[in-house]
């Protein structure tokens, strides 16, 4: 059995040749898919009923998260089972279930964000800050949601 630590290295890794390069904000995409799973409970076929609704600024670098999602999720545009909208600033995802009435919303600290911001203006690796990313914990980088009314509020297709 791979460790969580193996299991990650090798999502990054996959994330990495869809994506063409490495950077952080590939390995958020990454490491929100993987809580996802955890908390949702998905395993098996289950991933086949997941759906992703990802808001965030469509400009790289923060677009590079869709693709992290994208490789670790196989929700994509092109199997209708990741839906994109433009945000301002805020970058959230929301993980649904369809047909087990679960879903989980994430939402990436804007501290995390300034964060890189800086590094990256430092003149830090994209690679480097890759493995920052990847061996944060999840508590520093996300808050998440949980609750039932997601599911009554934010179905997939009225969400705003
Ligand atoms: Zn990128």
């Amino acid at each position: 059995m791979l460790d969580e630590k193996e299991t990650l290295i090798l999502d990054v890794r996959k994330a990495e040749s869809l994506h063409g390069h490495l950077g952080p904000f590939l390995v958020i995409g990454v490491k929100m898919a993987r809580l996802a799973k955890k908390t949702l409970n998905i395993n098996g076929n289950k991933w086949l009923d997941l759906q992703v609704l990802a808001k965030l600024p469509l400009i790289t670098p923060f677009s590079c998260i869709l693709d992290g999602i994208q490789a670790t999720t196989q929700c994509t545009v092109g199997n209708r089972r990741l839906k994109i909208k433009n945000s301002n600033g805020a970058i959230t995802a929301l993980f649904k279930l369809k047909s087990q009435d679960k879903a989980l919303k994430i939402h990436v600290k804007s501290r995390l964000i300034e964060m890189l911001r800086k590094q990256l203006s430092m003149g830090m690796s994209n690679e480097k800050l890759a493995w920052t990313i990847a061996d944060m914990s999840e508590d520093e980088m996300f808050e998440v949601k949980t609750d039932k009314a997601l599911l009554e509020n934010n179905s997939m297709t009225n969400v705003h």
